[in-house]
């Protein structure tokens, strides 16, 4: 939890109101509604009309709203038109506005001077910077949306998968030591205090373990020359299984340096099921890569493909992926993501699923094998199980 400088609270307009100032952050809350901006006075939740807005860096908003949690059912949709974003973030402000009016509280000109219309000024002009600093960032882990992302590698080194699409903008290449720091100065001089909001520190893009350990280090001694040691939490990326091998000396050497957590999109167990998905197997080789991640110390995300290969490998999925996660060295320090299946228009998987003759799932039968698996893992130490929905993803 993030450290507390000064709470004060009151009625405004006969509405209970808070204001809390931490050390990373400023929160308000008035009646039901809930304000949280990083120390730039960016907004990053906004709970309003019974619905959350998350705003990134980059200046996309995302609206979303529970329908259900189990089954898992949420609302989303991802802001656009740039009257009705600004439309949102007006909102926003007035509110705090009218709250800083009301409340009784002796730094209130000051946040008067940085929470107030004019920053939507400065945030419309801040996204244009953000796409000078960043090739868009495609994906995120859901426990790292709040991370402060830096781009070493661009693309990913494979980039065939059949069902993904994240990285077909880009060619996949590393940044030399120059251009890295580069970035790593834009990108902490443009997040300014807004920087202490986000501790954990995420690799992008697909794959920062496919670089050469040394190389890797460099790129981690280079963020730590911009940020405290104390400020980051740690480094986290992903990782596929069938490019990269990292002995467990070298996975040791780069958990001593901070990195906590590696997210694997093992997909499916099923080799068949991975055939479909143009992802090269044996899946049985993510076992080995955890193995070793584990007892280097660094935990692991796991990201299932829910209804990958349709109807038709239903079983196979559910019962392959089982033993793979069930052969795994997990416990609670890790993560099993649940991935739902999403089949673009232009992606290899319709292609190949209609010459398999392939049947989609629909959501209920993605919740159910979600469920099958469930009650297939067992695991003396249970990880952390959860949603990944990829359309949610926010920097
Ligand atoms: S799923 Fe991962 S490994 Fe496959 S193409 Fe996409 S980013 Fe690359």
């Amino acid at each position: 939890m993030p450290k507390l400088i000064e709470l004060v609270t009151g009625k405004v307009d006969g509405v209970d109101t808070t204001l809390s100032i931490f050390r990373d952050s400023i929160k308000f809350t008035y009646g039901e509604e809930v304000y949280v901006f990083d120390l730039e006075g960016r907004p990053i939740f906004m709970y309003f009309d019974n619905m959350l807005y998350e705003r990134g860096l980059s200046g996309e908003i995302i609206e979303k709203k529970w329908i259900s949690f189990k089954p898992h059912r949420r609302y989303i949709r991802r802001i656009k038109d740039a009257n009705e974003k600004r439309y949102i973030l007006r909102y926003t402000y007035r509110r705090i506005g009218e709250i800083l009016d009301h409340l009784n509280y002796r730094g209130r000109d000051d946040l008067k001077g940085l929470l107030n219309e004019e920053m939507i000024g400065r945030l419309e002009r801040e996204e244009k910077v953000f796409r000078e600093i960043y090739r868009p960032i495609s994906i995120l882990p859901p426990d790292q949306y709040l991370a402060l992302v830096f781009q070493p590698l661009e693309g990913c080194p494979y980039n065939k998968c059949s069902f993904c699409t994240f990285y077909r903008d880009r060619e996949f290449r590393y940044k030399s030591v120059d251009e890295f720091r580069e970035h790593v100065e834009k990108v902490v001089n443009f997040l300014g205090k807004g920087i202490l909001i986000r501790r954990k520190v995420f690799l992008s893009d697909a794959n920062a373990l496919f670089a050469e350990t040394d190389q890797l280090l460099e790129y981690i001694r280079i963020v730590k020359e911009y940020i405290a040691g104390d400020m980051v939490e740690g480094f986290y990326s992903f990782s596929d299984y069938f490019t990269v091998y990292k002995s467990i000396e070298e996975l040791q050497i780069l958990r001593k340096e901070g990195y906590k957590r590696v997210y694997i999109g093992l997909e499916s167990g099923s080799d068949n099921v991975l055939k479909i998905l143009s992802k090269p197997g044996p899946a049985t080789r993510s076992i080995e890569l955890v193995k070793r991640l584990k007892k280097a110390g660094i935990s692991v995300g796991v990201i299932i493909l829910i209804g990958a290969g349709g109807r038709e490998y239903y079983d196979e999925h559910v019962e392959k992926t089982v033993e793979v996660i069930n052969s795994m060295p997990l416990d609670e320090r890790d993560i099993i993501y649940f991935s739902k299946l999403k089949i673009h228009e232009d992606s290899e998987y319709l292609k190949i699923s209609r010459e398999y003759g392939l049947t989609e799932l629909d959501d209920e039968e993605m919740n159910m094998q979600i469920e099958d698996i469930r009650r297939g893992i067992r695991l003396d130490r249970q990880p952390i199980q959860a949603i990944y929905d990829i359309d949610e993803t926010i920097y």
